[in-house]
């Protein structure tokens, strides 16, 4: 039967060929289908009217009835702009316009009542709309509940050709009335439905286009919210149940040699109890005899590193090769120079590969994978490229993998011959639990929830300009201590020749205070050469250099121990992650460390809301979950690309419950029945088998 939502848009009416070709070219449009899943952005709700004396921070945008009192010009060139006074009985706001200024003061009138609607912000003790829709009073416009009507994405060109939002929801009816509920059948098991009192799944597409109230919107949103997450879990769920069924791994049974003498000889501090359980834990996936797909989260410092050599030596004690990549160059190198220090009193042979190394050094690397010779290879995404080819990889290793993209990790797979190797993706930016459960939905997850002993947690404080004399005396303090101290700056591309001025003068400004001979100082930014960084680098880390003023290139896996003071200039600019990265440069040591957070007097809400978090934990995990809130998941860190929160509807930040909600429900109803073959699931198992063409996104995990 020919499915009606599969129908080209074109044939909608309103449509046509013309119109079909923008919105496909546009809004990747294609059919009705793609239409009906088109959700609104927002809704203008002009179901009431506001009270000028009852707005607040959040009442967003508004109705508002009242008379324009006064109308000015004010400012000069591009600064010019119309401004008006605008009451109601309750108080009075500020209207602004900056364009199309002399038209409207010829059309709006002194003294008339209007409607007015917009989104209101704050200005000085008041609000302010910009760019107010306004119409002159009329029985039309103030007739209670004249709408509550769906804002869709729109672009110029679809403006220009006559699709505005307005026309968007003409064609969002006309769909709407040729759809039955036929067309849109239940998705979800019928208990399900009842339990959660959901509306139906037509009601639910009905209602998020053309909710009447806010209580009918938040009712169908939180169904297809619902159905979204549900979906999405089964799917992952399904893929690791099926994977566990049916993908063999290499069994890694024996502990060796190499494993043994390291552990007994050669391993310079007690493992950790988290290490150790860990390592436990991902022992045991490499002897079932089925592929590990393993996640392990593990806060800075916590001593990742050590875990995976151990588990790389298990591959090697068994015939295997094994191999670790990093997103960065400086990451992957740092990890090279640790595992060759923690192995140099062993045969064992290590490389290294990345971008950089080419032509006969290349050859040689590639030459030496392929015969066995290499048992460890590390570096960055170079490992990937088809002609790096393994004699017999057994473990793979990414670390902050969740800056690799998930066709990435798929992409080890091919690298090994009978099996695919066994993976261990490590993270060091801990994840909330509910992206975690997205991000990573399909793999097991061990977590080190200990900092090995001795370590003290970095004391953090909030200061400003004010404090500068005091802050220079504390670092001569920490350095006559025979400590060392990191002095960070932001850059970002798009300012980047203001930010590196700033640098500059901070530097200056440092070697003023801490003059030659008695003090060094290191300094790295994005524009130094490679060599020149690492020269400076190096001088940091073998300790020449008593200070190191630098940009984030730092942020990473930077490890000197003795370095005990991490001064964060404009903090406010840095994303909460990114300072917790940071702050983990510090208290690798055993002392007591000390983190700096400077900033302006003038903070945005957001801005303060970072910094309290940071001053108040150390935990990672709790930072991470302020982040999400703060942020959204969007825009957090390496999480853009992965594509696997470009949700349809629910948001990761604010839907944890019923993230959770949907997940155990499909845990339990895969725990009954993993092949979904019991007859009160043929709805669940046949909409699977289709839902990729639904909820896009989903298709991309597969
Ligand atoms: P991560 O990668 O998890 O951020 P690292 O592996 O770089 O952490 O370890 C941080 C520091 O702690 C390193 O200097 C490492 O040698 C040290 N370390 C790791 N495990 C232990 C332990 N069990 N006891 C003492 N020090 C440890
Ligand atoms: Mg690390």
């Amino acid at each position: 039967m020919q499915d009606i939502l599969d129908s080209p848009i074109e044939y909608l009416k309103g449509v046509g060929p013309k119109r079909g070709e923008l919105l496909r070219k546009e809004l990747q449009i294609h059919t009705f289908r793609d239409l009906l899943f088109q959700f609104p952005f927002r809704y203008v709700d002009k179901t009431r009217f506001h009270k000028i004396r009852e707005l607040e921070e959040d009442s967003g945008a508004v109705l508002l009835r009242g008379i324009l009192r006064r109308l000015d010009l004010a400012g000069e060139g591009r600064k010019r702009r119309l401004s008006g006074q605008f009451r109601d009985d309750t108080g009075a706001i500020e209207l602004v316009w900056f364009s199309g200024v002399h038209w409207l003061q010829k059309q709006l009138v002194v003294g008339q009542e209007y409607v007015v609607y917009g989104k209101i912000q704050s200005f000085r003790d008041g609000w302010s709309i910009s760019h107010p829709e306004m119409e002159v009073v009329s029985e039309e416009n103030t007739q209670a509940a004249a709408s509550f009507a769906p804002v869709y994405p729109s672009t110029e060109k679809l403006n220009a050709q006559g699709l505005d939002s307005k026309a968007r929801r003409r064609l969002m009816k006309a769909l709407l009335e040729k759809i039955t509920p036929d067309d849109l059948p239940e998705n979800l098991p019928e208990p399900l439905v009842q339990a959660f009192r959901f509306p139906k799944r037509w009601e639910a597409f009905q209602g998020i286009h053309f909710p009447k109230s806010e209580e009918e919107l938040e009712w169908v949103r939180n169904r297809l919210k619902f159905e979204e997450l549900f979906y999405l879990q089964l799917r992952l769920l399904r893929m690791k149940y099926k994977r566990k069924e049916e993908i063999r791994g290499y069994v890694f049974e024996k502990v060796g040699d190499s494993f043994n003498e390291f552990y007994t000889q050669h391993l310079p501090f007690q493992l950790t109890e988290a290490q150790k359980r860990v390592i436990k834990e991902i022992r045991r996936d490499l002897g079932s005899g089925i592929q590990m797909n393993r996640l392990l989260q593990g806060d800075v410092g916590s001593g990742k590193t050590m875990v995976a050599l151990l588990c790389m030596l298990l591959a090697l004690d068994n015939g295997f090769q094994a191999a670790m990549m990093a997103p960065t160059e400086i990451l992957a190198q740092q990890h090279y120079l640790s595992i060759t220090s923690y192995l140099s009193a062993m045969n064992i042979r290590v490389a290294y590969l990345s971008g950089s190394i080419r032509g006969k050094a290349r050859q040689a690397i590639l030459d030496e994978l392929a015969s066995g010779a290499i048992q460890i290879l590390i570096g960055t995404h170079a490992l990937l490229e088809d002609n790096v080819v393994f004699q017999r990889l057994g473990l793979a290793i990414t670390d902050e993998q969740h800056r690799f993209g998930v066709a990435q990790r798929a992409k080890l797979w091919q690298k090994s011959h009978a099996y695919p190797p066994h993976i261990l993706v490590m993270t060091a930016t801990p994840i909330p639990r509910t992206l975690a459960m997205t991000l990573y939905g399909d793999l097991d997850v061990s977590v080190i929830d200990e900092l090995p002993p001795g370590r003290k947690e970095v004391i953090t404080q909030h200061r400003n300009e004010n404090h500068r004399l005091r802050i220079f005396g504390f670092m001569k303090e920490q350095i006559a201590l025979g400590r060392q101290v990191y002095v960070v700056y932001p850059m970002i591309e798009e300012s980047e020749k203001a930010d590196l001025k700033n640098l500059m003068e901070g530097y200056e400004a440092i070697q003023r205070e801490f003059p030659l001979p008695d003090y060094q100082i290191s300094i790295v930014h994005g524009r130094m050469k490679p060599a020149e960084k690492d020269f400076e680098m190096q001088r940091f880390v073998q300790g020449i250099a008593q200070i190191m003023v630098a940009t984030t290139v730092i942020e990473v896996g930077v490890n000197v121990p003795n370095a005990s003071v991490m001064i964060v200039e404009n903090t406010e600019r840095f994303g909460l992650s990114q300072l917790h990265q940071l702050r983990g440069r510090v208290g690798r040591g055993a002392d007591q460390s000390y983190c700096i957070l400077m900033s302006g007097f003038k903070l945005s809400a957001d801005g303060k809301a970072r910094i309290r978090t940071l001053v108040e934990t150390n935990n990672g995990f709790e930072i991470a979950e302020a982040d999400l809130r703060l942020r959204g998941p969007g825009d957090l860190q390496g999480t853009q690309q992965s594509g696997l929160v470009q949700l349809y509807i629910a948001d990761l930040a604010k839907d944890g419950k019923i993230l959770q909600a949907a997940r155990e429900m499909a845990e339990r109803i895969l725990g009954e029945d993993p092949q979904l073959q019991r007859p009160e699931n043929d709805t669940l198992r046949h909409f699977l088998a289709q839902d990729k063409r639904e909820w896009k996104g989903w298709s991309r995990i597969s």
